[in-house]
């Protein structure tokens, strides 16, 4: 099946939107009218620039207020439509969208606007074009595409049929298993878009919070589950409107709408076999079983400090790199790789970001299997080659240009440690810290949905609900996604001033800025990390005064939590408990926390007071840059 994107979803003037539509190797575009109005080329011009970028015009858009009017409106409304057939010659298109009318005149009447659509198709005929008819959300008269699918019905000709728009029928929750009634070949175009589930204006909600499929909270797969049901096989094509991908960067919102669109395919070819859609061979989504490595890189002179720091966490230096400045560190199952290396992709990090996470490394079940599927979903592989003898992980690309490693237990990756690291010492069980909880990366806000995108689409994953979280000075919207055995938070920070804003300025983009390590006895760990001296993020007393009202939690406890600095949080599934280290480096820091139970949180309401007790230090502990 082609696909394609509206114009509209992407920034830039025409000839820029065009240079990033074809970059992310689309079929073709729907033009939208005033993306064209807005470009000094004359039609035939514009149509030529698509198609010299390889590009089908698939659709000129959209074309209202035409049905159902009196007259003088109506003989105006088909003059009207007449110059934009011959607009549409010369752009070499032959599909127009009609949306429904809003004008307050309009009359409505099923076989009004059958006769309507019949007369305007003879007319288009003449001009050699088709028209398609969409059912706005909020259209006047006509809101769902079971009465649009009437009217084109009535209408009986072979110049006028239907356009299904996913946004329209999901948003109004109807349901979308009634396109299955629609024959295939009346349905001329299909366009799709997904969007958060707030409550809001239906109008509002889509002029300005569209999003591609996937990002949003819309069951776009059951949408196209129907319509490929009928036969269709049409073009597929993107029309999203929204503020953030207006304001972003035209090529990556284009990739990102084309990754949707295949990840979107191979959704509904796995729930609905033998569809006719084309995809590249990709296997199927798998669940992280671990995460294996994360690794940092720092200067020479700065790595002592982060090896202090990870001493005091109770992890041991148990390996080196048989020919590479890395070194590991090791406690229980949670491997911490301090790389510093003068060459090389880790070194670029490092002059770009400063002290930062360059590599998270996961075990998946087959490593070339999700590097495979990863590649077919246009994620960039990543490959700085091995020396020899030394195993050649596949990576890709993640958040902020930092690489995802991707492992298993089954091929020749699972012998890393032996392979690549020569043994130095015993791991022990240090201060308890079992397993990488989570991984919090931030990010603006603006690429928040590309890498919700990238994480859902790559993995077999669940996203939870968007909760915003309150720094002292703006606010920070965090989005969390798991995938078996991995947690990740994303961070989208929007405010100038926040911490998250800060930390992003401060390390020039770098993703993660804090990793949490999971226990099972948080008192017993924050015992032995103040045996060795590590230096806990102090929280206020006013916390505990608060959680005791909020709570009512035993007294030995409160005390416990309050002298070990540890936060505490509870839900209908279980506790979760919380410490922090301070800030190292431009503001990453490490958490320890313990959950009970089928607790699934991250403590969201308290992050305000750790946010603020972070800041009452003032700057981090400097590491001091290169
Ligand atoms: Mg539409
Ligand atoms: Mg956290």
């Amino acid at each position: 099946m082609k696909t394609g994107i509206a114009t509209v979803s992407i920034a830039g003037d025409f000839a820029a939107k065009l240079q990033a539509i074809a970059a992310a190797d689309y079929d073709g575009i729907e033009i939208f009218e005033q993306d064209f109005l807005a470009s000094d080329l004359s039609p035939r011009a514009a149509g030529q620039m698509a198609r010299d970028h390889g590009l089908e015009v698939l659709l000129f858009q959209p074309f209202r207020d035409f049905e159902g009017l009196p007259d003088p409106l109506r003989a105006r409304a088909f003059r009207r439509a007449r110059r934009k057939f011959a607009l549409m010659n010369e752009l070499g298109t032959d599909l127009m969208l009609i949306c429904s009318s809003v004008h307050p005149q309009s009359l409505g009447g099923i076989d009004r606007s059958a006769r309507d659509l019949a007369e305007l198709g003879d007319i288009a005929a003449e001009y050699g074009v088709r028209v398609g008819y969409e059912a706005l959300a909020w259209g006047r008269h006509v809101d769902d595409h079971r009465d649009a699918w009437e009217i084109v019905r009535r209408a009986d000709h072979p110049n006028i049929g239907l356009i299904l728009d996913s946004y329209h029928t999901l948003a109004r929750r109807i349901d979308p298993d009634t396109i299955r009634r629609i024959p295939g070949e009346k349905i001329f175009f299909v366009q799709l878009a997904d969007a958060p589930a707030i409550q809001m204006d239906l109008l509002y909600l889509s002029r300005h919070f569209r999003c591609m499929p996937g990002e949003g909270d819309l069951d776009i797969t059951g949408f196209l589950r129907a319509v490929l049901a009928t036969g269709y096989d049409g073009p597929l094509s993107l029309e999203v409107f929204n503020d953030q991908f207006r304001a972003g960067l035209p090529r990556l919102v284009a990739l990102d709408g084309h990754r949707s669109l295949i990840n979107l395919m191979d959704g509904v070819h796995r729930a609905e076999p033998g569809h006719a859609v084309d995809l590249p061979d990709m296997p199927a989504p798998a669940a992280i079983e671990r995460v294996e490595f994360i690794e940092f890189v720092t200067a020479p002179t700065d790595a002592p400090r982060i090896e202090a720091l990870l001493e005091t966490l109770g992890f041991r230096l148990t390996g080196q790199h048989i020919s590479k400045a890395v070194r590991r560190f090791q406690q229980n199952g949670v491997n911490i790789l301090v790389n510093t290396e003068q060459q090389g992709y880790a070194h670029s990090a490092f002059l770009s970001h400063g002290t930062c996470v360059s590599e998270i490394a996961l075990v998946v079940p087959d490593a070339a299997q999700t590097f495979s599927r990863g590649k077919a979903l246009l994620a960039a592989p990543f490959g700085d080659g091995p020396n020899p003898g030394e195993l050649d992980i596949p990576a890709l690309r993640g958040v902020g240009g930092s690489l995802l490693r991707l492992l298993d237990d089954h091929s020749t990756l699972s012998g890393l440690w032996d392979v690549d690291f020569r043994t130095i010492g015993p791991a022990d069980a240090g201060a308890g810290l079992l397993a990488v909880d989570h991984i919090s990366q931030t990010m603006p806000f603006d690429e928040m949905l590309s890498w919700t995108q990238f994480y859902t689409a790559l993995l077999a994953a669940q996203k939870s609900p968007m909760v915003d979280v309150a720094d002292p000075e703006g606010l920070v919207r965090s989005q969390a996604i798991k995938s078996g055995a991995l947690r990740v938070t994303l961070n989208g920070a929007e405010a100038r001033r926040t911490l998250a804003t800060r930390f992003l300025a401060d390390s020039f983009g770098a993703a993660t800025q804090h990793i949490a390590f999971a226990c099972d006895d948080i008192f017993a760990t924050a015992r032995a990390l103040s045996d060795t001296g590590f230096a806990v993020l102090p929280i206020g007393a006013n916390y505990y005064d608060d959680l005791d009202a909020r709570y009512d939690l035993p007294a030995d406890l409160l005390d416990r939590l309050k002298s070990g600095n540890i936060l505490y949080d509870q839900d209908e599934n279980g506790q979760f408990f919380q410490l922090y280290s301070r800030p190292f480096g431009d503001g990453l820091f490490f958490e320890i926390v313990q959950r009970t139970d089928r607790y699934e949180g991250y403590g969201a309401s308290n992050a305000p007071f750790r946010i603020a007790a972070q800041a009452r230090l003032g700057k981090p502990v400097t590491i001091p840059k290169r």
